[in-house]
């Protein structure tokens, strides 16, 4: 019972197959069995979980769009009552007072919350190495990263933990650790899902979205979660789509863009192999395919990583260790107070981005690198536009590598950023973007395929990756633990 889809495990609650309380608790042995070793969740809601199921099987209603279906929660996202720790000392005693918006939604949607997942610290990472609680560790082979930052959440969906969760993208951290693990996952545009009560990172490029075991089960959790919310100014009253309206087999008449920039150097060969195989299938599947070029992505490094920094470093600035989180007990000063209790609670990927970001917008640099690099960001935006009048989408590795070992990169901080290479594009220009399982190396590990579109299109990206993976066994393999 613990393999299934949403779908799937909504119509076994439904036709009384077992209890959504029986479904709970298997779910709940599973993390206790495996995640000694996986190290995907930092807390476990057992009693919450055991609640929340006791209440759907007395009411015997699964009218909801998730009624009984167990998931769980990123650690950056809001929970009231419940633990919400960032992956960091800075916040490992928090406790926030009340639910993320979209945490909400999930609740009224009838979902089950089975404990908060790992992540690099404040999602600052791609490997999940970053974690105060320790990396979470790839279930295709335990030495290997899971990604990151999501890699808790990607591990868990993989290693059938939970059915889905949510994580957070700000530059690939939904869909590098979804590629790594093969599951999938769903950046979705900037905007469409509140951000309320998800712990900033950079708050312009931060968005939330599905990690689940199928296409159609991304659209599903989409369908409840996107929206505006008045709790976020910044999502839009652009109306939902019925998304299950994308879920098509074929497609004829789709122009699908392949940019060569997203092929060439740095992308190993056997990660661009199969994503070109997979564009065999999906010409099979009638779909037309053009090259299309965007030349700016050789700047999206360092044109994201300026900007993205320079936002980490004003959000973090409230951990001041009198407002939240770990306060020294070393210190009498005012200063003093805040210093120590910055350079004790952080880890170093975060002081990194403070003293990175600081520098970038201090007067005299503020010109040369931030207003540089905000520049850049428009021509991007521009060239993504420009890019979707020719094709309704986008065809690309999401990582330029396959998943790397445990301490590979974890001296290397440039290495490590590197990876995000093909990923934060596509949030420095606000649109959307979804990973498909789509292959496994000689080695085993797992190859995701990215599909990308214009803002506001997720539904294209449903129609190429649900018709792709009915065409294709990839997100039906499962890693042996
Ligand atoms: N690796 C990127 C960073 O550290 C992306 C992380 C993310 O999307 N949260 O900024």
């Amino acid at each position: 019972m613990i393999d299934l889809s949403i779908k799937k495990t909504q119509i076994a609650l439904r036709d009384k197959k077992f209890t959504c309380t029986e479904l709970t608790q298997s779910y709940l042995d599973r993390i206790k069995q495996t995640d000694e070793t996986l190290n995907a969740f930092i807390t476990v809601t057992e009693e919450v979980a055991l609640r929340q199921a006791k209440k759907i099987d007395e009411a015997g209603d699964f009218s909801s769009p998730l009624s009984g279906i167990p998931m769980n929660l990123k650690d950056v996202i809001c929970t009231d009552g419940i633990k919400t720790t960032a992956a960091s000392k800075m916040l490992e005693n928090f406790t926030p007072p009340y639910n993320a918006h979209l945490y909400d939604r999930l609740l009224d949607g009838g979902a089950i919350l089975l404990g908060k997942t790992n992540t690099d610290e404040f999602t600052m990472g791609s490997s999940c190495e970053n974690s105060y609680f320790g990396s979470s560790r790839n279930p295709w082979n335990t030495d290997y990263v899971p990604g990151g930052s999501s890699g808790g959440p990607a591990v868990s969906v993989a290693a059938d933990q939970s059915v889905f969760s949510i994580g957070t993208d700000t530059g690939g951290s939904i869909r590098q650790p979804a590629s790594f693990c093969s599951v999938v996952g769903l950046k979705p545009t900037y905007g469409r899902v509140p951000r309320h009560g998800c712990i900033p990172y950079a708050s312009s490029f931060d968005t939330s979205g599905p990690m689940t075991k199928t296409v159609e089960d991304a659209a599903l959790v989409l369908q409840v979660i996107a929206g505006q919310s008045m709790k976020d100014a910044t999502t839009v009253d652009t109306p939902v789509p019925d998304y299950s309206e994308f879920l098509k087999e074929d497609l004829t008449g789709m122009t699908l863009g392949l940019p060569k920039e997203y092929f060439g150097e740095g992308v190993e060969k056997e990660v661009s192999d199969a994503v070109m195989e997979a564009v065999d299938v999906m010409k099979k599947l009638g779909a037309t395919i053009v090259e299309v070029s965007l030349p700016l992505t050789k700047y999206a490094i360092p044109t994201y990583y300026i900007l993205a920094k320079s936002e980490a470093s004003t959000n973090l600035s409230r951990y001041d260790g009198i407002k939240y989180g770990h306060a020294t007990d070393q210190a009498k000063e005012l200063e003093e107070i805040y210093m120590k209790s910055r350079s004790e609670g952080f880890g170093d990927e975060v002081k990194r981005a403070i003293m990175l970001g600081t520098y970038a917008l201090s007067a005299g640099y503020y010109d040369a690198f931030y207003l540089k690099a905000a520049k850049v960001r428009a021509l991007m935006k521009q060239e993504f536009e420009e890019v979707f009048q020719k094709c309704d989408a986008l065809i690309a590795p999401v990582s330029p590598i396959l998943p790397f070992k445990i301490g590979e990169k974890s001296n290397d901080p440039m290495a490590m950023y590197m990876v995000d290479v093909l990923s934060t594009p596509i949030n420095l220009a606000g649109i959307c973007g979804l990973s498909v399982p789509a292959g496994l190396s000689a080695s085993g590990l797992p190859i995701g395929m990215q599909i990308v579109s214009n803002q506001f299109e997720e539904g294209k990206l449903f129609q190429v990756g649900h018709a792709f993976e009915k065409a294709t066994e990839w997100h039906l393999k499962k890693p042996q633990l």
